[in-house]
């Protein structure tokens, strides 16, 4: 509904704040125990650290730190990327890497390169929000990859399912809604069958470093160098130092860089200078290699008191979650009739719990299960994810 009294674009009447989102914002009150929100605990924020770099980078550069940049980022940053990569055994130079405004800028900037009015793309069931919210500004036309409880399934995307397709879009460390991590197996089997039907992926690995469990995993850019498909990475600092900072990078083959550029130039000119050289200056003499450690423990703990949560007060209820390996994030899903989203409401009212129903993270509400629900175990303390957890049981009783 355009409220106006002057006419807006389609993309703007089109954007809806969703009813979700409303009852959600009174989860801020301090009565109610939200497990909804994606923000990562602020106790693995490395202040100090974070401190001394701006002070550092200002005292030492200002004139630099305070003036335009090139749109690509700062270089020295995307150096530090290159060689992170390295250590991986990826092998990528420093025309493979564009630094962002927060991987969030980043799906904003694929969905420009890619997708025109009707243009189909191809999303994991289910996906990230965030994603389908940026992505649907441009107005595609989605098609699901369909999933297990291992997360996609390779030779479900057929050739049916790709044509035509610009990309597909997939998570495969501790997804985001579900906590699932894709298997090596699979990994390569969807590599290896993007290469076949030429269709790029675009990889999101906001949380791969926050693996608490079991053995990092090659990602699908390393993957896609040894199997020839075209991948587009994206990477985040928001998990790793701090989201308030907005710094992401993008890792693919040049000539995509360089559109990627070009779009980006129009949409800001450049990520901030002083902040690139900060997270330049915390980053660049490892201090990921101590301070992710801390980070991994937490969320392990926090994860911890969840799960046992769970076992205790969802016995005898016809229900099953994900058993995350790393991220931030639960996924419960619910036997027979029930309805997450018409739940919320009396959740947060009765109570007092809150957390995100399952319908928003597939592209289209109308056919969305209504049956799962997301929760995060990061923010809230040990004390108040039993109380939260135990009344959040009560609803389902
Ligand atoms: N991708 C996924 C899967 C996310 O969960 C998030 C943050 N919630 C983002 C991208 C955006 O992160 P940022 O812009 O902070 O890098």
């Amino acid at each position: 509904m355009n409220n106006f009294s002057f006419p807006l674009s389609k993309r703007a009447t089109t954007a809806t704040s969703s009813a979700i989102r409303e009852i959600l914002k009174v989860t801020e009150r301090p009565d109610i125990i939200s497990f909804a929100g994606g923000l990562p605990s602020p106790e693995g924020f490395p202040v100090e650290q974070l401190h001394q770099a701006y002070d550092k980078v200002l005292s030492t550069q200002p004139k630099v730190a305070l003036q335009y940049g090139p749109t690509e980022g700062y270089r020295p940053l995307r150096e530090w990327v290159v060689s992170d990569f390295k250590s991986r055994g990826v092998d990528i130079c420093v025309d493979n890497v564009l630094v962002v405004s927060g991987s969030q800028q980043a799906l904003d900037l694929i969905g420009k390169l890619f997708i025109d009015e009707g243009s189909k793309v191809l999303l994991e069931s289910p996906s990230y929000l965030g994603a389908i919210q940026s992505f649907s500004q441009f107005g595609p036309q989605y098609a699901t990859i369909p999933t297990d409880d291992d997360g996609l399934i390779p030779e479900g995307l057929t050739d049916e399912l790709a044509k035509d397709a610009r990309f597909a879009y997939v998570l495969p460390n501790y997804q985001n809604p579900t906590g699932r991590t894709l298997s090596l197996e699979r990994r390569i089997a969807l590599v290896k069958r993007a290469a076949e039907l030429n269709l790029p992926l675009v990889e999101d690995d906001p949380y791969g470093e926050l693996r608490f469990e079991g053995e990092a995993l090659p990602g699908l850019f390393a993957l896609a160098q040894q199997h020839g498909a075209t991948v587009i990475r994206m990477g985040s600092f928001s998990k790793v130092l701090s989201p308030g900072l907005r710094i992401g990078f993008i890792i693919a083959p040049e000539a995509v860089i360089r559109k990627l550029v070009q779009l980006k130039q129009a949409t800001d000119l450049h990520t901030a200078t002083v902040t690139q050289m900060a997270v330049y200056e915390a980053v660049k003499d490892g201090f990921l290699a101590e301070h992710l450690p801390k980070v991994r423990e937490l969320y392990k703990r926090q994860c911890h008191y969840m799960l046992e949560a769970l076992e205790q007060n969802f016995a005898g209820v016809n229900v099953t979650w994900t058993r995350p390996k790393g991220g931030m994030f639960i996924w419960m899903t619910f036997d027979g009739d029930v309805n997450t989203t018409e739940l919320l409401a009396r959740a947060v009212e009765e109570q007092k719990v809150a957390y995100v129903p399952g319908q928003p993270f597939y592209p289209y509400a109308q056919t969305a299960p209504t049956n799962h629900l997301r929760l995060s175990f990061v923010t809230v303390p040990e004390e108040k994810i039993r109380i939260g957890i135990a009344n959040l049981s009560k609803l389902f009783k």
